[in-house]
């Protein structure tokens, strides 16, 4: 068999004091039995993102790095850069470290054991391997639905996404480095992932409950989530507004007729409510289609101004 290739698993974490310890004797057990096996070469690691966590994440991570230099590294974040660009932050570390590389959140809700068959795909000869979510039974019924919605609006909206796929992913050093290439600001990994190409495929796991402490993500940042992902991936709501602005107008050249026979009929009425009903109406697309278009505006804003998207403060990481 071939040598065994180099594995380096990125987590990000943001205030996961309380999952670490376990996350890590988990991580630790499974890159065992995987170098005994002989699919990952011995000097495979695990490097922790702190996302700029306000508990003791970082001493966690400095402890496990202290306590075991060859197997754990760390990546302290300056200041609290969020879940995507926490991952980027790590991959684009790892890059030219690792032959390929997992994303997974440090909460044990993908399955570790999912790792094997990834490792194998890529022997297999894929250059990305998306880990896909088989059944949703632990998640409440709120988070399901959201969810699923939001994959399926996706596909509506335009934007090429895996069905049910997250941020649990095997990706070869060949794809980093073409990820290195997108310079955007607005960071949706699982949208950005499969415009790079390459042969991939999936495997599917049963996502369990956070392991401890409470979703990072609430609803608020879902949501911000979703628009960031439709409006960085897609730019139909702009077809739409167009198309919504024709419509009007076919409306507007009927109800235009409408008055004028209505007026040389003799039976127009004063029209004070369809003055109103039209005003408010036109008023209420107007601020619509005006508030889509900010949404782009806001975007080639923080594009055009290319600040770095995240800031490395230390990395803790033994040469070998
Ligand atoms: N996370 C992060 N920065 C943030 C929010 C979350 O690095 O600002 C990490 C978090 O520590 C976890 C992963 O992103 O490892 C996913 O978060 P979480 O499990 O809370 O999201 P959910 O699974 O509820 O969608
Ligand atoms: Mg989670």
């Amino acid at each position: 068999m071939e040598e065994p290739r180099k594995l380096y698993m990125v987590v990000p974490c943001y205030n996961e004091e309380e999952v670490l310890p376990e996350t890590s004797r988990r991580l630790k057990e499974k890159y065992q039995s995987l170098i005994q096996r002989g699919l990952i070469s011995g000097e495979s690691r695990v490097v922790f993102v702190n996302d700029g966590s306000k508990d003791n994440t970082w001493q966690l991570i400095c402890k496990l790095h202290e306590s075991d230099p060859d197997f754990f590294s760390g990546i302290d974040l300056a200041h609290n850069a969020g879940h995507q660009n926490a991952v980027l932050a790590g991959l684009m570390t790892v890059k030219d470290l690792c032959d390929m590389a997992i994303t997974m959140d440090a909460d044990l809700q993908d399955d570790i054991n999912t790792i094997d068959a990834m490792v194998e795909k890529y022997y297999e000869g894929n250059q990305v391997v998306y880990g896909v979510r088989s059944a949703r039974d632990t998640d409440t019924f709120f988070k399901r639905f959201t969810a699923e919605g939001f994959y399926k609006f996706m596909k509506t909206m335009g934007a090429d996404v895996v069905y049910n796929h997250a941020d649990f992913r095997l990706m070869s050093s060949r794809v980093l480095q073409e990820l290195a290439e997108f310079r955007e600001v607005n960071l949706f990994l699982r949208g950005m992932v499969p415009l790079i190409g390459f042969k991939s495929c999936c495997v599917y796991y049963e996502r369990a409950e956070r392991f401890a402490g409470e979703s990072k993500y609430p609803l608020k940042k879902m949501l911000a989530f979703a628009i960031n992902g439709i409006t960085s991936f897609s730019t139909k709501p702009l077809k739409l507004i167009t198309g919504l602005g024709c419509l009007m107008s076919a409306l507007s050249v009927v109800a235009l007729a409408w008055a004028f026979i209505a007026k040389i009929g003799g039976f127009s009425e004063p029209g004070w409510s369809s003055t109103m009903c039209s005003i408010w109406l036109v008023g209420g697309l107007q601020l619509l289609c005006l508030g889509i278009i900010g949404e782009y505006i806001g975007k080639i804003y923080s594009e055009v101004k290319a600040r770095p998207r995240y800031i490395i403060a230390e990395f803790k990481n033994k040469e070998k």
